[in-house]
């Protein structure tokens, strides 16, 4: 039996953050009293008319030129119809062929579209908590009806599932960077869909494919696949086929379960909203919207990567654009050091350093002045100080905010040992005196059993000598 491939393709609704509902000037507001941003548009009376607000074609032109998707000249909103008491109009205004954003692409994953829509109101399965006449009820906070959505449809061009949340997760940043969403996955400011299905490796047909619906975080993302991945294999390899359906996945029990088999296109009976003109997207809308765009994650990633930089350390940074600024601004203070370095410290001692010293830090006005952890780092690289005695200035640094670095070594007595005056030497001389067995094990071609008079050594000089110049001295003395 040929080995299962997993196809993916991902569906991605984001609530964009305007102040004012898509059609309406309703406010949005998160956790407010249920139904108290409402009027007659959001609601449906008879009569009434959308207007399409600005902010949010502005937001979704962003989303679109930032996944490189190309911009339709002229697109139109469609009536999306179906029943369900979250939706009071009986149809979602939405795009359907001829969406805002058109074919882009984000990494090495095709974005298929991007299109603009409006939310559904939130149902709360109040169980028999909103016991009405006997029977348990469910209750209908219209706050959320009408809210800007912009739904990103990806191209079936991811191959499992950890590949799938680590994409949705360059997504979520990408978004948030253009401040145009929350992208808060517990709020829902951010939900994710996953189309999954299996095919013969090598094979370039798709199988059929399942939906599931609404996963509120990345682990759940990449669970819910795994687990749906798993099922469907299990069901091919016992020679059955995959039925098209839409699921739940419960992070809880890890159950999958069916929602509903899923309908066509035609079910929704889409035509054209007639109460809207098409959105025009000028030049100057795009240009705006392009000005408007800062250096996004996946540029920045590659750009340091191209600079020394490691993959998993440059995605780090461009997942934070103030701490990778402040990475470029120690960068631009240093003399000598490589980037590959800085970032080492920015990320992980200076990291550890705030950790240690329970700082939140915020790189807008830091803590430690990207001039004095440069000074520190060059001391280091020139080995002045050992990597050991940089560590401990950091954590003066971070802790009284000083700046100057020189002084603190001076202080603190921390400069290098070694050089010419003979006194690492003497300690060395001591240690190896102090553990002849080891010194034994070390003539005898033990390798490990110079750790032990390393050791010594480090403590007696609290840190301050250079590790390479420690183990150098050693065989010097040991005549090997
Ligand atoms: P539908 O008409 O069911 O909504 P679409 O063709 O619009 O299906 O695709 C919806 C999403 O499903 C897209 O992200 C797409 O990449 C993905 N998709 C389509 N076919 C498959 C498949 N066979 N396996 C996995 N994902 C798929
Ligand atoms: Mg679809
Ligand atoms: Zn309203």
């Amino acid at each position: 039996m040929p080995e299962l491939e997993a196809v993916i393709g991902l569906e991605i609704h984001v609530q964009l953050a305007t102040r004012t509902k898509m059609f309406c000037g309703c406010a949005l507001s998160f956790g407010d009293e249920p139904n108290v941003h409402t009027c007659p548009i959001c609601l449906a009376h008879p009569g009434v008319l959308p207007v399409p607000n600005e902010e949010a074609i502005a937001y979704a032109l962003k989303i679109g030129l930032a996944l490189d998707c190309e911009i339709a000249p002229r697109s139109i909103f469609h009536r999306k119809n179906y029943f369900y008491p979250d939706n009071p109009k009986a149809y979602q205004i939405s795009q359907y062929d001829i969406p805002i954003c058109g074919p882009g692409k984000l990494g090495d994953i095709r974005i298929t579209r991007a299109h603009l829509e409006e939310d559904a109101a939130k149902t709360i399965h109040a169980g028999s908590t909103g016991r009405i006449h006997g029977s348990t009820a469910s209750l209908v906070d219209f706050n959320r009806g009408g809210t800007p959505l912009v739904e990103i449809v990806t191209e079936p061009d991811l191959r499992g599932a950890a590949e799938a949340a680590e994409w949705a997760r360059l997504l979520r940043e990408t978004v948030r960077q253009l401040d145009v969403s929350n992208v808060n996955m517990e709020e829902g400011s951010l939900r994710i869909d996953a189309n999954v299905s299996v095919r013969p490796a090598g094979s370039t047909e798709l199988g059929t494919k399942t939906e599931l619906k609404n996963m509120n975080s990345f682990r759940f993302v990449q669970r819910g696949i795994e687990a749906e991945l798993e099922r469907q294999r299990g069901i091919v390899d016992a020679g059955g086929t995959v039925e098209q359906e839409t699921l739940h996945f419960d992070p809880t029990s890890g159950d999958l379960t069916s929602l509903r088999s899923k309908e066509e296109a035609h079910d929704y009976r889409y035509f054209p909203e007639p109460d809207l003109v098409a959105i025009v997207a000028t030049e100057a809308m795009i240009a705006a919207a392009r000005a408007s765009l800062p250096e996004l994650p996946a540029a920045r990633q590659a750009r340091y990567e191209g600079e020394g930089l490691d993959e998993a350390q440059a995605r780090l940074l461009a997942a934070d654009p103030g701490q990778a600024e402040y990475f470029e601004a120690v960068l631009a203070a240093s003399t000598a050091p490589e980037p590959r370095v800085v970032a080492n410290w920015v990320t992980g001692e200076l990291t550890a350093a705030l950790r240690g010293a329970e700082i939140d830090e915020d790189y807008g006005s830091p803590t430690v002045a990207p001039a004095a952890l440069a000074e520190l780092i060059g001391a280091t690289a020139a080995k002045t100080i050992s990597h050991g005695s940089g560590r401990q200035v950091l954590a003066i640094l971070v802790e009284t905010g000083e700046g100057d670095v020189a002084a603190i070594v001076e202080r603190e007595g921390l400069a290098q040992m070694g050089g010419d005056d003979g006194e690492l030497a003497r300690i060395v001389a001591a240690a190896i005196e102090g553990d002849p067995a080891a010194a034994e094990q070390i003539r005898n071609g033990n390798g490990k059993a110079i750790g032990a008079i390393v050791g010594v050594v480090m403590r007696e000089t609290k840190g301050r000598a250079d590790g390479g110049e420690v183990n150098r001295l050693i065989r010097e003395q040991l005549g090997l």
